[in-house]
């Protein structure tokens, strides 16, 4: 069923906390943790609690808990203080999404080429 965990998602693990990971952030609705293969000095994933494939269904089928992962985004930012900060959702294997749970990167602390690569 849509948002339930799945026994084989990291990402789930993480939310279940059978998997460590950095928390920097947690809602009741998302978790917002450090990047393990950091990008730039800050690179924070925020995600829903809930499973979702990918942003796309996320924001199909779960609206407000797209916003709620939206809205965490610009909490990291402001807890890192970052001015310029990028906000990604790789959606498909051929724009790099290598885990199918919805995830937000949260990217800052140095010069950010448009457009990305
Ligand atoms: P994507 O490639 O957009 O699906 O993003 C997945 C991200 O998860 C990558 O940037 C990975 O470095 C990151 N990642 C994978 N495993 C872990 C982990 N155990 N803890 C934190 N980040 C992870
Ligand atoms: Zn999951």
């Amino acid at each position: 069923m849509a948002g339930e965990p799945q026994d084989d998602c990291l990402f789930c693990k993480i939310v279940g906390g059978s998997i460590p990971a950095t928390i920097v952030r947690e809602t009741e609705t998302t978790v917002a943790f450090r990047d393990i293969n950091p990008q730039a000095p800050t690179h924070v994933l925020v995600i829903p609690k809930a499973h979702y494939r990918n942003a796309a269904a996320l924001a199909a089928e779960a609206p407000e808990l797209a916003a709620d992962v939206l809205r965490e985004t610009r909490a990291v930012a402001d807890d890192e203080q970052l001015e310029s900060y990028r906000t990604v959702f790789n959606t498909g294997g051929g724009a790099g999404q290598t885990v199918w749970h919805a995830h937000a990167h949260v990217l800052g602390g140095r010069g950010l080429e448009w457009p990305p690569g």
